[in-house]
């Protein structure tokens, strides 16, 4: 029987892609061998345009950067507008009908999972990879919680034990807004791209 591939799903609205992104998928690298790994940045529907966004193309560019050994998938920018991930993973599936999907997310989306649309499809095409973003809950309060509060079984997801990365994007913007340094923020060629064009400056 021939190997079913395992890709790695990493969606995330990368405004910029940040070092904590690169610890999470890091993370996961060592614990699943992955055989593919798709970035999946998120459009964002226009009437709900959060202030200092960077466009879907800047986004796509930077998770290029970010991420240069991993295939960056623009499905959800090209498409615009609102994108959920049950849909998203359901259209990869129909991709990649052979392969073992795995969607990687930090605990604030773990732990919003339920409020998700239809999180059942999710799961359905999915396993579910978390990593903490801080120190806050725990390995086992986590485990608990996918297991009693969404009803996962034990197959369906993974929490990570790696020391977690506190890092966000609003943080990153922040500094970029004053003046500060973001070269231990993000990789050196987002950086220099987020100066070349002016990004978060405003
Ligand atoms: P923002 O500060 O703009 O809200 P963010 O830093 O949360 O952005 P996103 O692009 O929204 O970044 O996150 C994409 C995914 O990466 C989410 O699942 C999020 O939980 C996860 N993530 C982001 N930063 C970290 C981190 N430092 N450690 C672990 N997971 C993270």
């Amino acid at each position: 029987m021939a190997k079913k591939d395992k890709i790695a799903v990493f969606g995330g609205t990368f405004n910029p892609p940040h070092n904590g992104h690169l610890h999470l998928l890091e993370a996961f690298r060592r614990a699943v061998a992955f055989d593919k790994v798709l970035i999946v940045p998120a459009a964002i529907p226009p009437h709900k345009e959060v202030g200092n966004l960077a466009s879907g193309e800047q986004r796509v560019e930077m998770c290029r950067r970010a991420f240069p050994d991993c295939e960056v998938c623009d499905y959800e920018v090209r498409r615009g507008g609102k994108n959920y991930t049950a849909d998203t993973l359901a259209y990869l599936k129909t991709l990649y009908p052979q392969a073992t999907l795995y969607f990687i997310m930090g605990t604030d989306m773990f732990l919003s999972f339920a409020s998700w649309h239809e999180p059942w499809r999710v799961v359905q095409n999915a396993v579910i990879l978390c990593q903490k973003r801080d120190e806050s809950v725990s390995v086992e309060q986590l485990r608990r919680f996918g297991k009693e509060s969404l009803g996962l079984k034990e197959e369906q997801f993974l929490i990570s034990e790696v020391t977690p990365l506190e890092l966000s994007s609003t943080a990153v913007r922040e500094a970029v807004e004053s003046g500060k340094s973001i070269r231990e923020m993000v990789p050196a060629a987002v950086a220099e791209y987020i100066e070349r064009e002016g990004l978060y400056a405003d």
